[in-house]
């Protein structure tokens, strides 16, 4: 896994020298000095468009499709994101001998979820 790295603008794992990760490397929260301006405004196009479904399957919701993903219906209740996202916290913590690469996608997972499901959805 040396060579891949957790996408934090679409939420899958890229190749470290693929094109396609490099540029989303520059997008992503992790990718440092190049914030704010068009660099925010690409990774919140990133978030809202693939991240929220990349999201929804990390967290287990396979059936769920939210279309338009920020503004559609369907999305699941937050009782049901959090329910998802403590039993894959669990299961997946280090402390607990899981995968630390595997807990990332877990907690980026939830906070994309708790962040863009619109209150009445
Ligand atoms: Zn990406």
């Amino acid at each position: 896994m040396a060579d891949r790295f957790f996408c934090f603008a679409c939420g899958r794992d890229h190749r470290a020298g693929s094109g396609l990760g490099r540029d989303h490397k520059r997008y992503s929260i992790e990718g440092g000095h190049e914030s704010g301006g068009i660099f925010s405004d690409l990774r919140e196009f990133y978030l809202q468009t693939k991240g929220i479904a990349a999201a929804f399957r990390i967290l287990g919701f396979e059936n769920v499709r939210v279309h338009p993903p920020r503004f559609g219906r369907g999305w699941p209740s937050p009782a049901a994101i959090e329910k998802a996202y403590r039993t894959r916290a669990r299961r997946h913590h280090p402390d607990a001998g899981g995968d630390p690469h595997e807990f990332r996608k877990v907690q980026w997972a939830v906070e994309v979820l708790r962040r863009y499901r619109p209150p009445d959805a």
